[in-house]
């Protein structure tokens, strides 16, 4: 067994502020990358310009992020920012503009790199060091050496080989109060996807269920303000934010399996968000897990079953209608990848994919 997590994580109110030396600590100059709006308007971007320009740091920006973020976008911005000496990068956001980070401090770090590069795991790794502060609970991009990239070439996403592992996750909940509630619930199910995928890995093993089982308690506090009007309170999104990031420590260890598999070809031809993507696939995931090895853990997140969880995945997420043959692209490109076929800790057959597949809340 292994456990690697190389984050030093820091979950507090105002840590970016009151981190300012650790920041410093990673050099002069830093690139600061963000998606187009939601850091200018959660106060995450201003927390991080007071900590740097506390310390004398300077530093540039790069805010244009896209969702779900392209290797065109990672690889143009890294070759740019790369001849500016720049010591280290930080990415504000949800998912996208920390994935994009990662993989922009691996370019500037060899300029010459091109899409190959991102994808051959022959190639040297080494990246600027990287800051996260998230500010969506979902994707724990925060505490993982995963970026998941667009690739326009092959109209889906598929995540860069090379691990970059941030250096400081510094974790405020305050900045989730601009959150709608859809991105919360959005977030929160891809959160609980993570656990759930990851407890039920054929990589799961002691340590990777430590994390998750404490992530699954505690997403069951915050799992009621999931389905009300009442906006999350402070508590709240420090439990919100907690429960990702446990969740991602947990997949950094074990990987994803098949809801995560399932989502991408959705998200890329219809622009589902990436929570509401993968967790229309959960209930037919842990339906066709072994009742004893799924229901302690549905038990941890506070449903009763699996037909407790449907009923929850329907009421929070909106689910658009989605057309037959997207749902048959979906099971295609997983029935004939074996690797995803074989990322549960239970036998899954075509059948049960089908049903996953074909059977949504
Ligand atoms: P996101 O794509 O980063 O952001 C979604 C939207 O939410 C954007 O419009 C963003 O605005 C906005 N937003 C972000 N924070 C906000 C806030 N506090 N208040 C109001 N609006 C806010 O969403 P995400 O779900 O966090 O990330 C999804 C991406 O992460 C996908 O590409 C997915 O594949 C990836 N992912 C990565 C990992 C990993 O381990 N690395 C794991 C799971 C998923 P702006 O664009 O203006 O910022
Ligand atoms: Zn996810």
């Amino acid at each position: 067994m292994k456990f690697y997590m190389p984050v030093r994580v820091f979950e507090e109110k105002n840590c970016v502020i009151s981190h300012s030396a650790d920041l410093a600590a990673l050099g002069k100059k830093a690139l600061i990358v963000t998606g187009k709006k939601s850091a200018f308007a959660n106060g995450s971007f201003d927390d991080v310009k007071t900590a740097l320009d506390k310390e004398g740091v300077s530093y540039t920006v790069f805010s244009d992020v896209e969702e779900n973020p392209s290797t065109e976008t990672v690889i143009n911005a890294g070759r740019k920012y790369a001849a500016q000496n720049i010591d280290f990068v930080i990415g504000i956001g949800g998912g996208s503009p920390m994935d994009a980070a990662k993989a922009i401090a691996l370019v500037m770090r060899h300029p010459l790199a091109d899409l190959d590069y991102l994808y051959d795991s022959t190639k040297d790794p080494s990246a600027l060091p990287v800051v996260c502060v998230p500010t969506t609970c979902g994707t724990g991009s925060e505490v993982t050496g995963v970026s998941v990239l667009t690739r326009h070439d092959r109209k889906t996403k598929i995540s860069m080989v090379h691990k970059v592992y941030p250096d400081i996750a510094l974790v405020d909940g305050k900045y989730l109060a601009t959150a709608s509630p859809a991105l919360i619930r959005n977030s929160s199910v891809d959160a609980l996807a993570h656990l759930y995928e990851s407890v039920l890995s054929a990589k799961a093993d002691a340590y990777t269920k430590m994390t998750a089982s404490e992530g699954l308690r505690t997403w069951a506090k915050i799992k009621d303000c999931l389905t009300g009007d009442k906006k999350p309170g402070e508590e709240e999104c420090a439990d919100l934010m907690r429960a990702s990031v446990m969740a991602g420590m947990s997949i950094a260890q074990s990987g994803t399996s098949l809801p995560h598999a399932l989502s991408y070809t959705l998200t890329y031809d219809l622009g589902l968000a990436h929570g509401l993507a993968v967790g229309i696939f959960l209930p037919g995931f842990l339906e066709a897990a072994p009742e004893e090895k799924r229901n302690y853990f549905l038990e941890l997140s506070g449903f009763s079953g699996t037909d407790e969880l449907g009923d929850f995945i329907g009421k929070v997420l909106v689910k658009p209608d989605i057309p037959t043959e997207e749902l048959e692209k979906t099971f295609e490109a997983v029935r004939n990848n074996k690797a995803k076929m074989n990322s549960a800790s239970f036998p899954v057959d075509e059948k049960m994919l089908e049903k996953m597949v074909y059977d949504l809340p």
